[in-house]
């Protein structure tokens, strides 16, 4: 490991005022959440580390939204965020129970793109070797003209956009338990961003996308790949995938930067999907995630999904410790008691998968590699 990985110059990029809204008062998604992941990170000292920083979010620019969304669907969502009422918004996907419209929405969701964008700044002018911005990712359902699955503008793509403007290959991995169907959008004709999405599969789960057969278009062709699993694939499973696909893909690319989707609503007590990780099972894959950033040398990483409010605080705490090489111990500080029963970082995983579950899953996954290795190795040598 070169000196640069042993304590890495690591951001952290955040500001409270992301958690203090709310989507709706029944909305899954509840931005509070953040400020729990935040009050663990500074029980856990992570933030006190030598080589953490934590710089604040700049806030994105209207121009910068409109390299990746078109122009009328910007204006809607900024007129209605000043109180306009808009008759025709359900055209955009907005004002539906997964994206309802609110006071102030387009403020919130420019400083979330800008918490993104000022990490991938961070990283690209070498300020940074490994910058987090947990806020961001969550939007990775959104399209060019209208909002999906929480997502407004996509920051992924915005960022992402800019950065292969500015000459840079980037390596876009998707941990989310759904598909990133809006990032893989925003680049699929595209051969400078490689976008691996794994994710419960879409026969059973939104955006019913994230077929192995969706590979791109035009110079894009082989550089979107998805990764498909069977519900209920816990840990072993789902990192057996992960090593067979992902490492030897994204080393192929060889790109200038890596930037990863850090959604945590694989967990298995996640109220909306149906994976089974754990916490460690994830923070294992951020670890993977860090050897790959070493070879690359820029490392971003963003939120997701995650609607267990324990395990969103707990993942995403670890995960900052593992970027910046710090090995937290086992149990929570006992000065965090926001939430009660949140005692360890790690999980006590969930019962094994019986026979004969335990071989359809096994089944289906493999079914999922074959398709890979037949549609997108060979563009890649493999
Ligand atoms: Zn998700």
């Amino acid at each position: 490991m070169t000196p640069d990985w042993q304590q890495p110059k690591t951001a952290f990029v955040y500001t409270d005022e992301l958690s203090q809204y709310q989507l709706s008062p029944e909305h899954p998604l509840r931005p509070i959440r953040l400020r729990y992941m935040h009050e663990l990170m500074k029980a856990s000292g992570v933030l006190d580390l030598n080589n953490v920083d934590s710089p604040a979010p700049r806030i994105a620019t209207r121009k910068e939204i409109e390299t990746s969304h078109d122009p009328e669907y910007v204006s809607i969502v900024e007129a209605i965020s000043n109180g306009a009422i808009a008759p025709g918004m359900g055209e955009f996907g907005l004002g539906t129970s997964d994206n309802p419209v609110r006071r102030g929405m387009y403020d919130t969701t420019a400083l979330c793109i800008g918490s993104t964008l000022t990490a991938s700044e961070l990283v690209t002018s070498g300020k940074a070797v490994v910058a987090f911005a947990p806020a961001g990712g969550v939007h990775h359902h959104a399209m060019p003209r209208n909002a999906a699955g929480f997502g407004v503008f996509n920051d992924a793509v915005i960022a992402m956009k800019a950065m292969v403007k500015a000459g840079l290959r980037v390596a876009y991995i998707d941990i989310d338990c759904h598909h990133g169907d809006g990032v893989q959008m925003g680049h699929y004709g595209s051969d400078q961003v490689l976008t691996i999405s794994i994710h419960e599969s879409g026969q059973w789960l939104f955006p019913g996308t994230g077929y192995v057969q969706e590979i791109g278009v035009g110079d894009g062709i082989g550089y979107s790949v998805n990764i498909p699993l069977a519900p209920y694939t816990q840990d072993d499973d789902w990192h057996a995938m992960f090593d067979k696909v992902i490492p030897p893909l994204v080393r192929a690319f060889k790109p200038d930067v890596l930037f990863t989707q850090l959604g945590i609503d694989t967990h298995f007590r996640d109220p909306l999907t149906h994976l089974s990780l754990t916490t460690q099972g994830f923070n294992l894959a951020v670890k993977k995630l860090g050897l790959l950033a070493v070879d690359i040398g820029k490392w971003v990483a963003v939120g997701g999904g995650g609607y267990d409010l324990s395990a969103v605080a707990r993942s995403w705490t670890m995960a900052l410790a593992t970027m910046a090489n710090y090995d937290l111990p086992d149990e929570a500080p006992k000065s965090f008691t926001l939430l009660s029963n949140l005692t360890n970082f790690a999980d006590v995983p969930p019962a094994p998968n019986e026979e004969p579950y335990l071989n359809d899953i096994q089944n289906f996954n493999s079914g999922t590699l074959d398709e890979i290795r037949s549609m997108i190795f060979p563009k890649f040598g493999l």
